[in-house]
């Protein structure tokens, strides 16, 4: 049943090509999370050419076929503009990711007080200072000092406006949906304090949101697992998990969650249930890695095309891979397990189906068997470690 999945724990599972859904099922059955066998950003359609139709009317053959009867949830991914989410309301939809990255602020984290003071003229400072400064009690992600209102309020204000806006719209089209506020790809990260702060003005402007997406610090670039110091992460993660607790009413959300394997068992502690994970590319590079296996001469026309393309394609993504550090290319199911080709080919992939995406999928057709059971594999480790 296509329907909102409120505050169940939930794993996204997007899916490019549209032939990955009956894998993600295989792997997704007889655990505790909900699916959301659909889920494609607005930028995704562009590169994959598909519609939000056709993304979710390949999701639901699917499901059909596999006699999937449980909830599952289709996301319209990293909506950024009101034009964004007509097509998405149109195709039945259940689960809306407003992005307001665009209105993030990354400069108020440094700027000096005197432009500061220009930026914040457009808010209410003093109602801001009235609900968040001078309150008792130390809490777990901090306390508001004037200076660090004022940053909050440049850095997440205009952004908070505009998902209240976008939610707004989307309730006048819609009765019940899944509701989610990302800023995760903005450059800085989203401190504890910022999270209360956003949650919070969310709360009090009427926004009912399911889920919230905060950018953590380090890296969680596509593909690849998490990049940084994992025990200052666990600390950061504590004081986020205190404020989603302080509300009750959302999940936290992990976005670029392929492969964060040494991240998962930390949510896993610190949320319980209360989490949602989002995945996309590693579903590709699955594709991938059994073209490698059985088709390795598409698997290298689409690998050179990917070092050609990559330094054009990566500019919208947080990756660091770099072409000289490309392995050769002697032990092909292999090399998928390395970084710098994961990123490369991940990046890559609209370049790739622009060119190869028919050969592409009449060849996963050919090895659906050995596509859909690498799938499973891949997504029960991930599903595995959320579990702990
Ligand atoms: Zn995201």
């Amino acid at each position: 049943m296509l329907t909102p999945l409120g505050l169940s724990p939930s794993f996204g599972f997007g899916d490019r090509l549209g032939l990955a859904t009956p894998g993600h099922i295989a792997a997704v059955r007889g655990t505790k999370f909900a699916p959301v066998f659909a889920q494609q950003s607005v930028r995704e359609n562009a590169r994959t050419g598909r519609s939000p139709q056709q993304v979710i009317d390949d999701a639901k053959r699917a499901v059909e076929m596999a006699k999937w009867e449980a909830p599952w949830g289709a996301d319209a991914d990293h909506l950024k503009t009101i034009e964004d989410i007509t097509a998405f309301v149109e195709a039945g939809y259940t689960f809306y990711t407003v992005d307001p990255g665009e209105y993030v602020d990354n400069a108020a984290d440094s700027d000096p007080i005197n432009v500061l003071n220009q930026k914040v003229a457009g808010f209410n400072l003093d109602e801001f200072s009235a609900l968040y400064l001078n309150k008792d009690g130390d809490q777990k992600w901090g306390r508001f000092e004037a200076d660090s209102l004022m940053r909050a309020t440049v850095k997440y204000g205009r952004a908070i406006q505009h998902a209240v806006m976008m939610f707004n719209r989307l309730s006048q089209m819609k009765d019940s949906f899944d509701f989610e506020v990302s800023v995760d790809e903005t450059d800085s990260p989203t401190t504890p304090l910022e999270h209360f702060f956003i949650a919070n003005e969310l709360n009090r402007l009427g926004v009912h949101f399911t889920s919230l997406a905060p950018r953590f610090i380090g890296h969680f670039e596509k593909g690849v697992d998490y990049i940084g110091d994992l025990n200052a992460l666990d600390v950061e993660l504590a004081k986020h998990a205190a404020v989603t607790s302080h509300f009750g009413s959302y999940k936290l959300s992990l976005h670029s969650g392929s492969d964060k394997f040494s991240v998962y068992p930390l949510l896993a502690k610190h949320w319980g249930d209360r989490i949602h994970v989002k995945t996309a590319g590693t579903s590709y590079l699955e594709a991938l890695r059994v073209l490698a296996q059985y088709e390795p001469d598409l698997f290298l026309k689409i690998y050179n095309l990917g070092r050609e393309c990559y330094e054009s394609d990566r500019r919208t993504y947080h990756v660091s891979a770099k072409l000289e550090m490309l392995p050769k290319e002697d032990n092909l199911p292999s090399l998928l397990n390395n970084f710098h080709a994961r990123e490369v080919l991940h990046v890559t992939f609209g370049s790739a189906l622009a060119q190869f995406g028919a050969e592409i999928k009449s060849s996963l057709i050919n090895h659906t068997d050995a596509y859909h059971s690498d799938l499973e594999r891949h997504f029960r480790k991930h599903l595995s470690l959320l579990n702990k």
